[in-house]
C-alpha cells in the first residue's frame, strides 16, 4: 500500500482529498437507494443522521461529502435506512443499486463504435442489396462471410454466434441501454429475427421483410454513427477502491 504522502491530493470544493475521490462523491449521488429483497429503500443523506455529525460546519470526515449528499458507499457514517445502525456494520444486508449513469454500455469505446458502425454497414448494405437488386427470399447469412471463403462450419459457427448474442441483447438488457445504443440494438433485432422466417414464407412476404429490415437496419447504422461522432460516455477515473479521502 502506498502512504498517504505518496498519494496525490487535489481540492474539490475546498476540500483536500486523494486524487480520484471526487470522482466517487459524484458517482455516488447516482445511487439514491438500497435494495433489499427487490424493494428499493432511499439512502440517507449526510445530515439526516440521528446522530450530529457536523454536516451544518463540515464535509463528512470519512468520505468528504456535503450536507444533504449521498456518503461514498463504504463510509462509515452512512446510516442504515432499516436498522439505524452503520451500514457498513449492520446485519440488513443492503445493496446499492446502480443509477442510471453506471448501466451496461454494450459500447464503450470509440474502436468499439467504429466496429459497430462497419459492421452495421456491412450487413446493411447487403441487407440493402437483397431488397432491391436481388430475390430477397434467397438464402443468406446475418454475417456476410462468404466472401472470405470460410469453411462451412466456421460460418455456421460466426452466425449462430452472432445470432444467440444479438437474441440475448434484444431480450436481457434493451432497457438499460442507453438511448442510442438502444436504437442499434433495435434496428438489428427484424433482420435477426426475420431473416429465418424468409427462407420459408411465399416470395412476396419475404419481399416485404426485406424491405423492414432494410429500413431497421439503417435506423441502426444511423444510431452507430451518432454514437461514433458524440464518443461514448467515459467511466470514471480508475483507482483504488480502498481508498480513504485522508
Ligand atoms: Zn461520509
Ligand atoms: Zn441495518
Amino acid at each position: 500500500m502506498l502512504s498517504m504522502s505518496q498519494r496525490k491530493r487535489v481540492l474539490y470544493r475546498g476540500v483536500s482529498m486523494i486524487k480520484g475521490w471526487p470522482e466517487k462523491i459524484e458517482a455516488a449521488q447516482r445511487l439514491p437507494s438500497f435494495t433489499l429483497h427487490g424493494r428499493s429503500i432511499p439512502r440517507i443523506p449526510y445530515g439526516r443522521e440521528q446522530n450530529d455529525w457536523g454536516a451544518d460546519k463540515n464535509p463528512c470526515h470519512d468520505c468528504r461529502v456535503l450536507k444533504g449528499e449521498f456518503h461514498v458507499p463504504s463510509c462509515d457514517v452512512e446510516e442504515c435506512p432499516v436498522c439505524g445502525a452503520q451500514v457498513l456494520s449492520c446485519d440488513c444486508k443492503l445493496d446499492l443499486v446502480l443509477g442510471n449513469e453506471q448501466k451496461p454500455r454494450l459500447i464503450s469505446s470509440r474502436s468499439g463504435a467504429a466496429i459497430a458502425v462497419i459492421l452495421t454497414g456491412l450487413v446493411g448494405a447487403q441487407t440493402f442489396r437483397a431488397a432491391f437488386w436481388q430475390a430477397p427470399h434467397r438464402f443468406h447469412w446475418i454475417m456476410p462471410l462468404d466472401y472470405l471463403r470460410l469453411p462451412l462450419w466456421a460460418l455456421w459457427t460466426v452466425n449462430l454466434g452472432f445470432y444467440v448474442w444479438l437474441l440475448f441483447l434484444c431480450t436481457a438488457f434493451p432497457r438499460s441501454l442507453r438511448g442510442k445504443e438502444r436504437i442499434l440494438v433495435a434496428g438489428w433485432v427484424p433482420g435477426v429475427l426475420l431473416s429465418p422466417v424468409q427462407g420459408i414464407v411465399p416470395a412476396s412476404l419475404a419481399n416485404g421483410i426485406q424491405y423492414v429490415k432494410a429500413a431497421s437496419i439503417m435506423g441502426a447504422f444511423f444510431a452507430a454513427v451518432a454514437i461514433l461522432l458524440e464518443g461514448p460516455t467515459r467511466d470514471d477515473a480508475p483507482s483504488n477502491d480502498d481508498a480513504v479521502p485522508e
